[in-house]
């Protein structure tokens, strides 16, 4: 059962050929197995979950309309609040926070009857590449576990790789849907920014965060974002349905595009790991065999994405971290002297080291005197690698490219130089910065059998077509069906 895919499953379940509780309890045996070794939760939820899952079959049984993942136990990233648990972003200092309310993107789970089945684990407030950010506990690539599950949504990552649920959500700044996708060999989904409501999910960079799913196959990406896009009027960067009408991404899903044009940058794919560029070539030479045409293009302001990133999610994120100072949210001190010690000893008890490197550097860089020469021309980059993808797509429908340079890294082996651990982000960046979509998708494995992920973006508001790109390499392959040995 632990094979099936999420549609495949609520398939089964809507024919009452499984029930829910059983597919429930299929997953937590396997949790209590295996999460031991790959730590890929913060928390669980079994009772909360078993009695979702009974009224979901006592639903189906009664032959009452139910929800698109009806029945499906599916886990959620620990930066997406829920009313029910707590919600840790993975810091101690919020590690007894209960939040209130529930985020859109859980409202909208629940509300197509999907099982919640635990929160998972990350780099503190999304900050990394590898999950060894997390303040709370250690996650492990379900691959290998010498190496790292990527990050930030590495314990999303590892639990679908795992088989620890049947689909996961991330969320993604720099890259953290997709490349944790790529090192635990799953499909990772960052929708175009706007399309998914984010009212709910703890604040990184504001303006370059975006929720996506995780999940074993290109077509449950697309019946998960069936479930979590569309327009929400509490997150006020959500795009209004009269721009981009959300529509149904599995309707046409296994239709081909025909006369497919991909743009690729020759240098970039030169700049990754010899198995990495190979896996790659490979996967063009498929869609060339299916009849798409290679366009070799240049994107000149790309190789300045990481700079112009760590200034802009940086100032964002000093400026959102405000608000965990043990008066508003978070961890108190226990004897502060005075009121300042309240704010500075709570924040330093608090927040790891990467977290206040990056609360410093991005105050710094919105300091008087500084804003100009930092953050402004932060942003003026931002734009010109906006100019850079529009080129690009008035020649091409989509840009492929590698995931990440290298596969997943070995743990420990990056945690002494954040400059090293940045750079793993340097294909999945530039995507946030223009605000476009992007997917991860298995394209191979490297020598000692770690998946490779090959990389597909198109223009704003397109994950039909990007979508549809993606499935159409799926259908002539079988990368996204190797499982680890677990
Ligand atoms: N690795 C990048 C960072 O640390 C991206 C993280 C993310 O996408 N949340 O900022």
């Amino acid at each position: 059962m632990l094979d099936l895919t999420a549609r495949e499953l609520s398939a089964k379940i809507l024919h009452g050929e499984i029930t829910s509780v059983e597919a429930t309890e299929g997953v937590f045996e396997r949790i209590e197995r295996i999460e031991p070794t790959v730590g890929a939760y913060i928390s669980t939820f079994k009772d909360y979950a078993l009695s979702r899952a009974a009224d979901v079959d006592r639903r189906v049984a009664a032959g009452e309309q139910v929800g698109a993942l009806a029945g499906v136990p599916v886990a959620v990233k620990d930066n997406m609040c829920m009313s029910t648990g707590a919600t840790t972003c993975a810091s101690k200092i919020l590690e007894n926070f209960r939040s209130p309310y529930d985020a859109h993107v859980v409202e909208r789970l629940e509300a197509a009857d999907a099982v919640i089945v635990g929160k998972t684990n990350m780099d503190e407030f999304a900050m990394g590449s590898s999950t060894e950010n997390s303040g709370l506990k250690q996650t492990v690539n379900p691959w290998d576990a010498t190496r790292v599950p990527g990050g930030s949504s590495g314990g999303s990552a590892a639990a679908v790789a795992a088989r620890l649920c049947f689909g996961a959500l991330g969320s993604d700044t720099g890259g953290s849907v997709r490349q944790p996708a790529g090192f635990c060999g799953v499909v990772g989904l960052k929708p175009t920014y706007g399309r998914v409501s984010r009212f709910g999910l703890v604040a990184y960079g504001s303006s370059l965060d975006q929720i996506g799913p995780l999940t074993f196959d290109v077509a449950d990406a697309a019946l998960m974002l069936n479930v979590i896009a569309g327009h929400d009027e509490r997150d006020s960067t959500s795009v209004s349905n009269e721009i981009a009408a959300p529509c149904d991404y599995l309707e046409k899903l296994d239709e081909p595009l025909s006369g497919l044009k991909i743009a690729i940058v020759p240098e970039f794919n030169a700049g990754a790991d010899s198995e990495v560029q190979n896996a790659v070539a490979a996967a063009l030479e498929v869609y060339k065999g299916l009849g798409a045409e290679l366009i070799e293009i240049r994107m000149p302001h790309f190789e300045y994405a990481i700079a112009a990133y760590y200034v802009i999610a940086t100032a964002e994120a000093s400026s959102n971290l405000a608000r965990y100072d043990g008066v508003h949210y978070g961890h108190r001190t226990a004897a502060p002297a005075d009121y300042v010690e309240v704010y500075s000893k709570s924040r330093a008890e608090g927040f790891g080291d990467e977290v206040k490197r990056r609360i410093m550097l991005g105050t710094y860089a919105l300091s008087s005197g500084y804003y100009d020469a930092y953050y402004l021309r932060a942003l003026k980059v931002r734009n010109l690698i906006r100019q850079d993808f529009t080129k690009a797509f008035e020649k091409a429908d989509c840009i492929m490219m590698p995931v990440s340079p290298t596969t997943a890294f070995k743990v420990g082996e990056k945690t002494a130089d954040p400059l090293q651990m940045y750079l793993a982000d340097i294909y999945t960046i530039a995507t946030n910065l223009s605000g476009v979509p992007g997917i991860s998708v298995p394209c191979g494995q490297d020598s000692s059998g770690l998946p490779i992920g090959l990389q597909i973006m198109t223009p704003a508001f397109t994950e039909e077509k990007l979508l549809r790109i993606g499935r159409m390499f799926e259908k002539h392959t079988d990368h996204h069906t190797k499982k680890p040995d677990i």
